[in-house]
């Protein structure tokens, strides 16, 4: 009889380690290893763009102490990416020269920055976010920085704008769309939020191409289509690629991310999956495939193949949800929204918080809310029970309420 060769998991993001903790917690007992391209211990990226990290040994975003994987003997190999996967073989070989044999595969290698296509993109001081490191050069910027240009005006960007403002900077958002978050957020809403920032002090130009980066060495200026902004800092997050490339050249089908199935495996070779920001998969409330880019669906992809490797196979259908701390805006997203749905835009009474529910042929489908959590947590709810909604339903009244009044008549029938 031969031993298992067990999981191995390429990435070790959000989802990676989603996979492995969720295989030990659901009793696999097989052997782990997770190759992780990073030097670091899992960590989360969210507080990267929300804050500005300065320590020099690196802020507190590890997802566990290292302990963890030593106590459910899960083989944590850092700074060691894959760099071949031979599907046939059933083994990946990794950048030190080890080859490791698989039972099962699950690619987690997230997604890179889209990098910025214009001269000057090389000089210094001018960065992209995506990993830990990069946000301890950027949060050493800021020290000084007095005029910050931020390309890209998506959530990274908006989030980078104003922890730029709140070190004291300058700082100006140069969005080549004709609104902010254009791809994300219904136009509906993005008024409200755009007034928001610039009533903070950051100053938007959508509709703006950026054509160069120029300075002797060093950034000092960005020529725009609509002239020149002095900057001594410039950082873009202008999209996301999915790290896909070893899928590809192993043969397996690939389209904007790896191609999964209902149960995330791979539609080329079962016994591959792919998670998180890599995977391009069905899912019950998008039309045709998606690639979602927020840990939620890192993690609920992470510990969906973690209890289908553990012998619990499923669906993934679990509802999108998505946050984005934005200085004093706190914008959050639930469902999934298209641009040819209907949008009803509701004011609360106070004046800080707004939702906009989106309605497909009438039914509710994506609710985004701006500094209003309590009706977020009341859309998840109802979305993730697919309980209908119409706008008529909503007339005058919150998904809070509603929800409240619908779980009164239930106990009282
Ligand atoms: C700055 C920032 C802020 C964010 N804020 C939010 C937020 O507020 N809310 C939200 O929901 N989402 C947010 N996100 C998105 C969220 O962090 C990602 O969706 C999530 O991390 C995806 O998890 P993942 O494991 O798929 O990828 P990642 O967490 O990116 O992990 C992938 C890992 O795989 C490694 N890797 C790649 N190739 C290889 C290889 N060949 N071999 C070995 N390792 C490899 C990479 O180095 C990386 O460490 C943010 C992302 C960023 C960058």
């Amino acid at each position: 009889m031969t031993s298992p060769a067990g999981v191995v998991v390429v990435g070790g993001g959000q989802a990676g380690f989603s996979v492995v903790s969720t295989l030990r917690a659901s009793g696999y007992d097989g052997p782990v290893t997770v190759c992780a391209a990073e030097p670091h211990l899992p960590y989360q990226r969210p507080p990267l763009s929300k804050k500005a990290h300065t320590e020099p040994d690196g802020p507190r975003v590890e997802l566990v102490p290292e302990s963890f994987y030593g106590e459910r003997d899960i083989d944590l190999r850092l700074g060691d990416d894959v760099i071949a996967l031979d599907t046939a073989a059933r083994t990946v070989l990794t950048r030190a020269g080890t080859r490791l044999s698989y039972d099962h595969l699950v690619l987690a290698t997230g997604a890179d920055n889209r990098r910025l296509p214009v001269p000057g993109a090389e000089l210094s001081g001018v960065h992209a976010l995506r990993s830990l490191d990069d946000a301890l050069t950027i949060g050493r910027a800021l020290e000084t920085a007095r005029d910050v240009v931020v390309v890209g005006g998506g959530f990274i960007g908006l989030e980078l704008a104003r922890v730029a403002l709140a070190r004291g900077a300058r700082v100006t958002v140069v969005e080549l769309a004709d609104r902010l978050l254009s791809r994300a957020v219904s136009p509906e809403l993005e008024p409200r939020l755009r007034e928001r920032h610039e009533r903070a002090g950051v100053r938007v130009l959508t509709g703006t191409a950026v054509q160069a980066l120029e300075g002797t060495g060093r950034v000092e200026r960005v020529v725009t289509s609509h002239g020149v902004l002095p900057a001594d800092l410039v950082v873009y997050g202008i999209g996301a690629v999915p790290r896909d490339e070893l899928a590809r050249e192993a043969g397996l089908e690939v389209a904007d991310g790896v191609v999964v199935d209902e149960q995330l495996r791979s539609v080329t070779d079962p016994r591959v999956s792919a998670v998180g920001d890599c995977a391009r998969h069905p899912h019950p409330h998008a039309e045709g495939l998606v690639r979602l880019e927020s840990v939620q669906n890192a993690i609920d992809q992470g510990a969906l193949v973690g209890r289908r490797i553990a012998g619990s196979p499923a669906a993934y259908e679990s509802l999108p949800w998505f946050w984005s701390d934005q200085g004093d805006v706190k914008l959050q997203i639930a469902g999934l929204r298209s641009a040819s749905d209907d949008v009803l835009l509701v004011p609360d009474e106070s004046p800080e918080r707004l939702a906009a529910y989106a309605f497909r042929a009438d039914r509710l489908v994506a609710v985004e809310t701006l500094n209003w959590p309590a009706e977020h947590l009341a859309a998840r709810r109802l979305l993730e029970r697919h309980t209908p909604v119409s706008a008529a339903d909503l007339a005058g009244t919150t998904l809070r309420a509603l929800a409240r009044a619908r779980r009164t008549a239930e106990v009282r029938t």
